[in-house]
């Protein structure tokens, strides 16, 4: 049982006699306590590249320096400044999924175009991730032979996305150069079916697993902020999979990495419309 806050006031109540009201207050004070902690922890978040930025500029307004070093401080300026905007995208993107209404079942995206769509996002970012270091990813996606039907999902095709492109980018974030990143899609017998990816990266430690979808929780500090983390990506996957009815489950062995799946309920499958036979 959860201590409860109590508020509190005495009322005169004629002859001497006091009412006495009691609000029970926990949850309010709950959430007033999750908001101060919110706008803390995005002022931090802001403020640290804010005061690189800062020191840099100062640095090349009041020295002359050689142009090999300017390129260098202009370099991470740049990188810093791509921390803050990624910050603000996400930051909107959290914000938007609170204020919109659920997706409903009028919109159905096919699982086939979504998992393209990651293909390709999940190359190019690995191509960048590991430009510095070598080697590429090994990157595993289903092969669909064109016109396999993987059938489709209810709800809203930039959410369902940007959740899959959340997890993709985790695992080849997380996974060293070279290492191999495994998307899976497995329809059940039941109707459900399953997302995942799978990494080759450190592995998460169980005693962190129920906390990894907060906003700003994160296992390693600096190495979420090394490979460009946010600290809110798996919040919005969180958000985004709760909308459209699904859950997230993840497995993890430290040192030899993890598996996020995806579970989609039946109600949001279906198989995928056959088009209106053409006319003759
Ligand atoms: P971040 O931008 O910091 O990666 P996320 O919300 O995406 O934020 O993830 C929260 C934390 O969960 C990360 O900081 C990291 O510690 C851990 N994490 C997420 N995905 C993985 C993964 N694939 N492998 C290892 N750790 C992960």
């Amino acid at each position: 049982s959860r201590p409860v806050r109590l508020s509190v006031q005495l009322y005169p109540y004629g002859d001497g006699r006091r009412l006495l009201l009691a609000r029970d207050v926990t949850a309010q004070e709950q959430a007033e306590a999750m908001r101060r902690d919110f706008v803390a922890n995005v002022s931090h978040e802001i403020r640290t590249p804010l005061t690189v930025l800062v020191g840099f500029v100062e640095t090349l307004q009041t020295l002359p320096l050689p142009e090999d070093e300017r390129a260098r401080y202009l370099g991470l300026m740049a990188q810093q400044s791509a921390r803050m905007q990624h910050l603000v995208e996400d930051l909107l993107a959290l914000s938007r999924l609170e204020g919109s209404p659920l997706p409903g079942y009028t919109q159905w995206t096919p699982v086939g175009l979504l998992l393209r769509q990651c293909e390709d996002e999940a190359r190019g970012l690995s191509m960048a991730l590991t430009r510095v270091h070598g080697k590429p990813h090994q990157i595993e996606f289903p092969d669909s032979p064109p016109g396999a039907d993987l059938g489709e999902i209810a709800g809203a095709a930039t959410e369902l996305q940007s959740a899959f492109s959340n997890l993709l980018a985790n695992a080849l974030r997380y996974t060293p150069a070279g290492g191999r990143v495994v998307v899976r899609w497995q329809a059940h017998a039941d109707g459900s079916a399953t997302f995942s990816v799978q990494d080759a990266g450190p592995g998460i430690d169980a005693t962190h697993l129920s906390r990894l979808t907060e906003r700003f929780y994160r296992v390693d500090r600096s190495r979420s902020r090394d490979t460009g983390g946010t600290g809110l990506g798996l919040a919005i996957v969180k958000h985004v999979l709760q909308r459209h009815n699904a859950r997230l489950e993840v497995r993890s062995t430290v040192g030899s990495g993890s598996t996020f799946s995806v579970i989609f309920p039946a109600q949001r499958l279906r198989a995928t419309a056959l088009p209106a036979p053409a006319e003759t």
